[in-house]
């Protein structure tokens, strides 16, 4: 028996309680699960905003990362990661004790990063990685110019101006949240743009700023990026804490060449991903990371996660489910 967090479709909704590895739905690997980190998706499910979780009762947490106790694929003991592939969606996720994984979903911890490294850099990590290796695809070098990270203060966001600031380039930090200041410029951000001055009607083209952005806010924000964009720039859009919608025309791409990257964490390719994990463990350091990381135990789960929804967390929320 071990304690989860689970998501019923009855009240409370919100329940921790014990339950055995039989109650999960079926992996091939079992799992001791030593950290979950908290995204903007677990968020939603547990608030009950968004529709996350399609199959109750629900294990959430859509990353973890812990110790296998048995599998056919891994010796019990390796230290594995997982993150995405609609674990904590469709299949039960990190916020328990034990988790039942598919062995293709576990990447085991690359050199130089623990668990809770691993964690505190998470889906969001994986994400930012993915955005900055797809703007290296494009060409965008440190003197190219300048990069706008959006919902920086956010955990996708902070982890993308820690990676960028460490190759060279200059970021420029969109925020909605002034307080938020110092902590963006402590990870590498040069400057921190008020997110009202983005957050507005742009012109089809206006005057190029960017050569490249990693949006994690979609919506009007992105649609004003596009407008802003220096020739070739590549911007990179995985998120709608901003909305869904995304108005803008077909100047930006057949006058300047912008390049519009989507970035997708949760179904990217295995090596693909080593290769994101690799880099991480070295351009983002744990203790680069404690100034934006918050720890909790499965007790102040929903709590961190109204606060994620509000937009009030700052970084990254750690739940710690072994000493
Ligand atoms: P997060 O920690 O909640 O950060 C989101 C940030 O967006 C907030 O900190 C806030 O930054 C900004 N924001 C929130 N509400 C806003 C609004 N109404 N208008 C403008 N900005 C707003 O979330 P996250 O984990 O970094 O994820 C960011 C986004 O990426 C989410 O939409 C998430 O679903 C998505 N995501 C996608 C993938 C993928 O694979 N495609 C992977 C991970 C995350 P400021 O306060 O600094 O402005």
């Amino acid at each position: 028996p071990f304690t989860a967090f689970r998501i019923h479709d009855d009240e409370p909704r919100n329940r921790i309680e014990t339950i055995e590895t039989g109650d999960l739905r079926a992996g091939d690997t079992l799992v001791k699960v030593t950290y979950s980190g908290l995204n903007y998706k677990d968020a939603l499910a547990v608030t009950n905003t968004g529709k996350i979780i399609r199959d109750f009762p629900m294990v959430p947490g859509i990353d973890y990362a812990g110790t296998v106790i048995e599998s056919e694929h891994f010796a019990p003991g390796t230290e594995v990661l997982l993150t995405g592939w609609g674990v904590g969606e469709r299949h039960d996720g990190g916020l328990a004790g034990v988790a039942s994984a598919k062995a293709k979903w576990l990447l085991p911890l690359p050199a130089g990063l623990s668990a809770r490294h691993a964690m505190a850099l998470g889906t969001a990590g994986l994400t930012a990685m993915l955005a900055v290796m797809a703007i290296e695809d494009g060409g965008v070098t440190p003197a190219s110019g300048p990069i706008a990270v959006t919902g920086a203060g956010g955990g996708v966001g902070g982890i993308a101006i820690k990676v960028l600031a460490g190759l060279g380039y200059d970021v420029h930090a969109v925020s909605g949240r002034p307080e938020q200041a110092e902590r963006l410029k402590a990870l590498g951000a040069s400057t921190v743009v008020d997110r009202s001055e983005l957050a507005r009607d742009a012109k089809p083209l206006e005057a190029g700023i960017w050569a490249g952005a990693v949006d994690a806010v979609g919506g009007q924000m992105l649609s004003t990026i596009l407008a802003t964009c220096q020739p070739g720039a590549v911007v990179t859009a995985m998120g709608n804490a901003g909305g869904i919608g995304l108005k803008t025309t077909v100047f930006p791409f057949i006058l300047r060449g912008v390049r519009l990257q989507g970035i997708d964490s949760v179904f990217a390719p295995l090596d693909k991903r080593a290769a994101a994990w690799a880099r991480l463990a070295t351009a983002v350091p744990e203790a680069s990371l404690e100034g934006s990381i918050e720890e909790i135990g499965l007790e102040g789960v929903e709590d961190a996660c109204q606060r994620l929804v509000a937009g009030q967390v700052a970084g990254r929320i750690l739940v710690r489910l072994a000493p």
